[in-house]
Parts: C-alpha cells; sequence; structure tokens
C-alpha cells in the first residue's frame, strides 16, 4: 500500500502509437513514449513544433556520446528522492511520470519508468533530512511531474514540508498547464493555495502552447494567488528563432506568466539532435532586451556538467581598460562607462 499514488486525470491520456512508424517502436522500448490526448490536439502537422516535442526519433538512439547524468545529480543526492547542489535549496523527486514524455528531457533516464514515483519510506526520510538540515529554505519538488500525483499524496508531501519551521518556501515545477491542463481543477488550486508561498514554474517552450485552455490553466494558479515562473529549454528546430522567442516571451506575460530560465540544452544522452551553440541562446536575449518589456526576459543559464551548477551568461561582452567600462547597448552600439564609487 502507498500512500503516493497518481491522478485519475491522467488516465484519459492516449498514445499515439498508431501515427508512429514501427522504427519508432525501437525507440520507445528505450525511452518511454506517452502523448496526452489534449497535447496530441495541438499537433497541426507532422514535424511541427509541438509533434517535435513528443514524438520519438531514431536519432535518439543514435546518440551514445552522452551520458544519462551529466549533471551528477544521482551523487548529488543524500537520500532516494532528494538533489542537495545549493546550499539552501533542494529538489524533491516526487514523481515519474508525465502526461507527455519530452523528447528533450534532461531526466530521460528516469521519467517514465518503473510505476513508483515516490514511495511512502523514501518520503519520510526525505522530510527527516530536510528537517535535520536548517539551511534549507527552498524546497522544489519535480520529477516528472509532481502535478500528475493525486490531491491526497499532494497533500500529504506539501502538508509534510509545511511542518519543518525553516522551509520558506515551496516551489514546483510543471508542465501540466502546457500537456494537461484538465488537471488544474478548482479542488487542486484550492488545495495548493493553503500552502503559501508557494511558486510554479512552468515549462511553455513555443507560441503555439498558449492556447485558451492552458490560458486558463494559469490564470486559475495565477488567481490562487501563486506566482507563476517560465522554463524554457532552447531547442533546435522548434524554438531557436528570435521571433519566435519574442512571440513565445511576450505572450506568456499575457497570461501572467514571468519567463524566469532559458536553458541550453543539457548534454543528456538521447537528446543532441535538439541542441544549438551558445551563440544562439545569446542571440536570442541579445534579440529581447530592451526590444521587448524587460519582464519578458529570461535569464539565459548552462548548468554545467559534474553538478557545478547553473551560470547565467549575457551577451555584452564586458571589455574592461582600468576603470572604463566598454558595454554594448541592445541595439549593438559600443558604450564607454566608466565604473566609478564614489562614497
Ligand atoms: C536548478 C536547480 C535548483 C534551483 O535553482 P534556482 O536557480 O534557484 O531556480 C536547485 N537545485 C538543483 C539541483 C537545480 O538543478
Ligand atoms: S514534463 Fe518535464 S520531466 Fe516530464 S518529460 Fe517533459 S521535460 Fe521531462
Amino acid at each position: 500500500m502507498r500512500y503516493i499514488t497518481n491522478c485519475a486525470a491522467t488516465s484519459c491520456d492516449k498514445t499515439i502509437h498508431d501515427k508512429t512508424s514501427p522504427d519508432t517502436h525501437q525507440v520507445s522500448s528505450r525511452y518511454p513514449v506517452r502523448v496526452s490526448k489534449y497535447y496530441a490536439g495541438l499537433i497541426r502537422h507532422e514535424g511541427d513544433a509541438i509533434w517535435k516535442q513528443c514524438m520519438p526519433d531514431m536519432r535518439e538512439l543514435e546518440d551514445a556520446a552522452q551520458c544519462p547524468d551529466p549533471l551528477e545529480e544521482t551523487s548529488l543526492s543524500p537520500v532516494p528522492g532528494l538533489i542537495h547542489r545549493y546550499p539552501d535549496r533542494v529538489v524533491l523527486l516526487v514523481s515519474n511520470r508525465c502526461p507527455v514524455y519530452c523528447r528533450f528531457c534532461m531526466r530521460k533516464r528516469l521519467v517514465g519508468c518503473g510505476d513508483a514515483p515516490l514511495g511512502e519510506e523514501e518520503l519520510k526520510r526525505a522530510l527527516e533530512y530536510i528537517a535535520a538540515t536548517p539551511s534549507i529554505r527552498d524546497v522544489i519538488l519535480s520529477g516528472g511531474d509532481p502535478l500528475m500525483l493525486d490531491d491526497a499524496s499532494l497533500m500529504l508531501i506539501l502538508s509534510g514540508l509545511r511542518a519543518i519551521k525553516h522551509v520558506s518556501i515551496i516551489r514546483i515545477g510543471t508542465r501540466v498547464p502546457v500537456t494537461l491542463p484538465e488537471r488544474i481543477t478548482p479542488e487542486l488550486c484550492d488545495l495548493l493555495k493553503r500552502f503559501h508561498p508557494l511558486y510554479i514554474n512552468t515549462h511553455f517552450n513555443h507560441p503555439d502552447e498558449i492556447t485558451a485552455d492552458s490560458s486558463r490553466a494559469c490564470a486559475m494558479l495565477a488567481e490562487s494567488g501563486i506566482p507563476l515562473g517560465n522554463q524554457t529549454v532552447l531547442l533546435k528546430g522548434i524554438n531557436d528563432d528570435a521571433e519566435v522567442m519574442r512571440t513565445l516571451m511576450t505572450g506568456l506575460l499575457s497570461i501572467r506568466v514571468k519567463p524566469y530560465y532559458l536553458h541550453q540544452m543539457d548534454l543528456v544522452r538521447g537528446t543532441a539532435h535538439f541542441r544549438t551553440s551558445v551563440e544562439k541562446g545569446l542571440e536570442i536575449i541579445r534579440a529581447l532586451r530592451g526590444h521587448v518589456s524587460g519582464l519578458a526576459v529570461p535569464h539565459y543559464v548552462i548548468d554545467l556538467p559534474g553538478g557545478k551548477g547553473k551560470v547565467a551568461i549575457l551577451p555584452d561582452d564586458v571589455e574592461r581598460t582600468g576603470e572604463v567600462l566598454l558595454l554594448r547597448t541592445y541595439t549593438g552600439e559600443r558604450v564607454a562607462y566608466r565604473d566609478v564609487v564614489s562614497i
């Protein structure tokens, strides 16, 4: 008997094997394939931005050079299910299910494998570790997708965390508003708002994902007082284009979601065909900064291999001559700035 169970809403999922070729069965036996009915409905034609994110591709099997866990999450795990890399925050992997298995997922080694999300015993040990570590102020629920759990399981996890005094904020990383918006129910919102301050970071990658349904899901969460952020992954052939990104980031603001991170693709095995150069990401940030509302500009980050953590990178290459900095404006103009501190 496990306390932690998956949400019944997920039973409406349908796989779309009928649209795939026999080749892709080879891929799906290695990396699970699942596409929610809603998300499949967003596909307009084969090979579009939605299709590429969810349909298996033979190139996933050809990429054997990369490592399954380059960020060394496994070695940063003090107890099963918990990743503790930064002093004041931890990631708790509460689920290994998602409504859609994104082909570029950085946890491709874990998602969709086995049926147990986090057992009762593992949850107890993780909560004990957090309770015994007063430096932890921020707990990030991730997975898989935490909102794939049923409400009772979420209640159990969230109340366990809230019982720990030094846990100041709780964050949930979820793609459910994008891939299974019907899971955002009034009941779920009522439950979540009992655990404030609670933040949600969602994961939109393309303007086609901003629909009436995903907008409604975000509005319901925002109306429950939950600040919404977004983490986008920079994906070759999907959103590696300044115009697409401008439309996406400004579109997110209009549904009350603040762009938080733009992630350089991690060096995860099976995902090489999605990776762009870092220069592409910088070009996109350059095309955003100053040209659209500052609220629409995410931090462009690279999660360094070896568990060294995220670094934010900026397009302005700062050149210094003594106290003079040469900065580049959003129009590309170089401007000298005197870096003087007067007391
Ligand atoms: C990204 C990440 C976090 C959260 O980082 P923020 O920059 O605070 O959003 C925490 N732990 C791990 C292991 C991470 O990869
Ligand atoms: S929703 Fe997130 S965790 Fe799940 S497959 Fe997609 S990227 Fe991975």
